[in-house]
């Protein structure tokens, strides 16, 4: 007998038929003697809709009840799957973050966990036999008595905080995929699913645009070495073996991968905008004057690039922002004008960023000149670049991004044969 975490994704719980597949899902592990807490998204499109009827209301609204709204989605969901599992003759009740508590930060609509409480849900275990229905995504600030989010994507976070707290022996994220691909399958259909990945690579591949899992997530399980598996919900419940293998993709610390490639996957995100400065003073202070405000601004800059000066006295300066954030960090420089002195701001919107993940890297030379040839050769501009150990990204055309990626998902032999 073992304890369980089996958290389900939008797809998953979008719609009354499906919330009873996922109760055959929970039923299955139940009648095997696991003990199971599960946790809940809204169903799919729900967030969206919630996020948008904000805007709506108000532009800039206030983040508090923006969390307040945004979080009822997973109620709804948890409440459900309460009363399916409960039809088919499993014991369980729902928890909202509150109830549990699951305490946060008060970053609202980007909280970080603090503490669970997982003494009841096990108590509950032996007393009961009843199977915890959790809604991911929120929690709780204790100082404020608020209810918080985590972030978009924030139930996976939920499920392995939630694994943690109550040492599970494994946490079981189903999804719409049946694992981890080295690239979104839904872009490439020759990606491959990947038996293991690293945390490490898997943390790369998340927080460059792979969105199968949220990146604190994958922060999490690394700290709790708690093995992560991530498997389809649409297959059927009752094909399923509970004691077998099951088709997915276990992330695991790196000593448990026996076989290991160069290149783990690739990752990309349309989720980028660049702003370059032309004609700024080459002197000590500059990068200091446009990065300063745009840090106290909470703007995230990711890539940075700056020229050679020819003449000794201006240089040229480009960097990526989130797009989302572009608009502020357009307004933040255009504000610091006088203090950092260029002539000119250019910036495009429709950018993307390509990255390449392979924790094997570290010891193989030469991996990202290979790319450089090959996506020149297929006429894809590389407007900036950055490389860390175990990964490298360009930043492109947004209207080449599917062909950069297939380009390269080929070039380093991950196409599936
Ligand atoms: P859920 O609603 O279950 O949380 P998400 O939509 O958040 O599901 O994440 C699953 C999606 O992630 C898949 O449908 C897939 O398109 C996308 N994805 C992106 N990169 C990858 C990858 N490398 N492997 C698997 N799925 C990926
Ligand atoms: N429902 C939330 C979102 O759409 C959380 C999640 O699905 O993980 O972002
Ligand atoms: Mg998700």
């Amino acid at each position: 007998m073992g304890r369980l975490v089996m958290k389900f994704g939008g797809t998953s719980v979008a719609n009354i038929d499906r919330i009873r597949n996922v109760a055959r899902h929970v039923k299955r592990e139940v009648d095997a003697g696991h003990d199971v807490a599960v946790v809940v998204s809204a169903m799919a499109g729900k967030t969206n809709e919630l996020v948008d009827w904000c805007r709506d209301a108000s532009p800039m609204h206030d983040a508090r009840e923006y969390d307040a709204v945004v979080a009822s989605g997973e109620q709804v969901t948890s409440g459900l799957l309460a009363i399916a599992l409960q039809g088919i003759g499993i014991q369980a009740r729902s928890w909202q973050g509150w109830q549990i508590p699951i305490k946060t930060s008060d970053a609202h609509a980007s909280a970080r966990i603090l503490e669970i409480d997982g003494t009841e849900i096990v108590n509950r275990f032996a007393d009961r036999k009843e199977v915890a229905v959790i809604a991911g995504f929120q929690g709780i600030n204790p100082q404020t008595n608020r209810i918080t989010t985590l972030g978009r994507g924030g139930s996976d976070t939920s499920a392995v905080a939630i694994a943690a707290a109550i040492r599970a022996d494994r946490c079981d994220i189903y999804t719409d995929v049946d694992g981890v691909y080295t690239t979104d399958p839904r872009v490439v259909p020759k990606a491959r699913r990947l038996d293991k990945i690293a945390f490490e690579d898997m943390l790369e591949l998340a927080s460059l645009g792979a969105k199968v899992l949220q990146v604190r997530s994958v922060e999490l399980g690394m700290v709790h070495n708690m093995p992560v598996f991530v498997r389809s919900s649409f297959d059927k419940p009752e094909d399923i073996d509970p004691h077998g293998t099951p088709p997915g993709t276990l992330i695991c610390s790196e000593e448990e991968i026996m076989e290991s490639h160069v290149v783990t996957g690739i990752a990309f995100s349309k989720d980028e905008a660049q702003i370059s400065l032309r004609q700024i003073e080459d002197k000590p202070g500059v990068a200091a004057a446009i990065f300063g405000p745009l840090a106290d601004a909470n703007i995230n800059v990711d890539m940075i690039v700056q020229n050679v000066s020819e003449d000794g006295k201006t240089t040229d300066l480009t960097f990526t922002v989130p797009a989302s954030d572009y608009n502020r960090a357009r307004d933040t420089i255009t504000a610091s004008k006088g203090k950092i002195g260029y002539i000119r701001l250019d910036s495009a919107t429709d950018v993307s960023k390509v990255s390449v993940i392979g924790s094997g890297m570290r010891s193989h030379a030469g991996v990202a000149a290979k790319a450089f040839k090959a996506l020149s050769e297929r006429n894809i501009n590389i407007r900036a670049i950055t490389t860390s150990e175990i990964k490298f990204s360009v930043l492109i055309d947004a209207a080449y991004t599917e062909l950069a990626v297939r380009t390269l998902h080929t070039l380093y032999g991950l196409d599936q044969t």
